[in-house]
């Protein structure tokens, strides 16, 4: 059968991919440790389970507004205006099936055909495909490691063109952990607002930070940079509720009224149930967030000095999300057992086969230099996991 052309240049998600292999070793009886996963490892909290379960008992079991319950939309608002002092109404919010789908809503309201989107690389697996399946141009825009991994203000210029419809901007950021200051991000709105450019706020980590590090929402930056800007975030890793599905934007009016319409005919609404859990998280006591936030930051500190001390490993303390870059340049050209490490994916792949400890590929997120670990995984694991790569790479020649 032939497949569209749209369908021809796109791959499976590679982090999903390696996570898959993992499983499949793990499936044959193979102990596989895996620094791969994108979740939070933890349970929903039950106060939010259990609305979920109470919305079932109840029967709110029917469609419901394609854009999401009003109750839900006025939580967001209220969110929104506590955490990130953003005034939206809720006819500017559409919640959809997880952030991922709010960006892609996005994407199918704002780009034409050819439309250059910026997207400053290392970046989430999912942002150049969305845009190439909306007939958009990725312009991929390296960072650099001395940077802090963030976009500075004249490669952002070098990068533009009479083309750039959008940006995407990440912090903190999947795969580095980046996060952007006030200052960074102002230097940045500066030269998008007199282009015109519209500023696509990926702010699903907003509440994983470590070190005293601060969250500032792209969109408070003044109410010309808001104009410009579609704010996402969602419950998936604030809440540990990735299965449930629920994300949701934030634009203005005339955007989010045509992502509501492009919603409408594509999903129709998020699961009603998954929407009442969504307000319990959001209205309900932040303690959760805190307890988690806890563990993960004990769970960094031993992954950053864990993977200095591996031989040929190295990486910076990351200040948000819960994954390290860690940088695996020197090992390249050398061998371990006989095979030759070519680049991040042959690296992967030999951890995997002679460790049994499964990895992202920095080529996965647009840096081939690096692997991304995640530390959404218990301390043991980080703790094994290590030691069987120390193990290993004692072996490099
Ligand atoms: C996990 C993730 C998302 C998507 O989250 P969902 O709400 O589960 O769709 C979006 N952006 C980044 C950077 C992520 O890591």
């Amino acid at each position: 059968m032939r497949l569209a052309q749209r369908a021809q240049g796109i791959g499976a998600s590679p982090t999903l991919a390696m996570n898959a292999r993992a499983k499949e070793m793990k499936k044959q009886g193979i102990d596989v440790l895996s620094f791969t996963v994108g979740e939070p490892d933890f349970n929903t909290p039950a106060p939010i389970a259990e609305a979920g379960i109470a919305a079932i008992r109840e029967g709110f079991t029917r469609y419901t507004p394609a854009a999401g319950i009003p109750e839900l939309k006025e939580a967001i608002c209220a969110k929104l205006k506590r955490d990130n002092g953003l005034e939206y109404a809720p006819g500017d919010v559409v919640v959809a099936n997880g952030a991922k789908h709010a960006i892609y809503n996005a994407l199918q309201a704002l780009i034409d055909e050819g439309d250059e989107v910026i997207i400053p690389a290392p970046y989430w697996v999912s942002y150049t495909e969305m845009v190439k399946l909306n007939g958009g141009v990725p312009v991929i825009v390296p960072t650099r490691a001395e940077n802090g991994f963030k976009l500075t203000p004249s490669d952002l210029k070098a990068a533009l063109t009479q083309r750039t419809r959008a940006i995407f901007i990440n912090s903190p950021n999947n795969p580095t952990g980046a996060v952007y200051s006030r200052r960074e991000l102002e230097e940045l709105v500066q030269i998008l607002v007199p282009r015109d450019v519209v500023i696509i706020s990926d702010e699903v980590y907003e509440k994983l930070l470590y070190d005293g590090a601060t969250f500032t929402s792209v969109a408070a930056l003044g109410p010309e940079v808001k104009d410009l800007t579609v704010t996402i975030n969602g419950v998936s890793k604030t809440y540990a509720m990735t299965g449930w599905r629920i994300g949701y934007a934030a634009a203005p009016r005339a955007l989010a009224q045509a992502m509501a319409n492009i919603q409408s005919h594509a999903t129709s609404n998020p699961n009603s149930i998954a929407q009442k859990a969504a307000v319990a998280a959001l209205t309900g006591s932040q303690e959760p967030v805190q307890q988690m936030l806890a563990e993960f930051a004990r769970r960094r500190q031993r992954m950053v000095t864990g993977i200095n001390a591996l031989p040929g490993l190295s990486c910076g303390t990351p200040e948000g999300a819960f994954y390290v870059f860690a940088d695996v340049a020197s090992l390249f050209g050398r061998t371990l057992r006989g095979q030759k490490i070519t680049g991040s994916v042959s690296l992967a792949e030999l951890f995997l086969v002679e460790a049994h400890v499964a990895v992202v590929p920095g080529a996965a997120f647009g840096d081939d230099r690096y692997v991304r670990f995640s530390y959404a995984t218990s301390l043991a694991t980080i703790d094994e996991g290590l030691a069987r790569l120390h193990a290993v790479l004692s072996e490099v020649r």
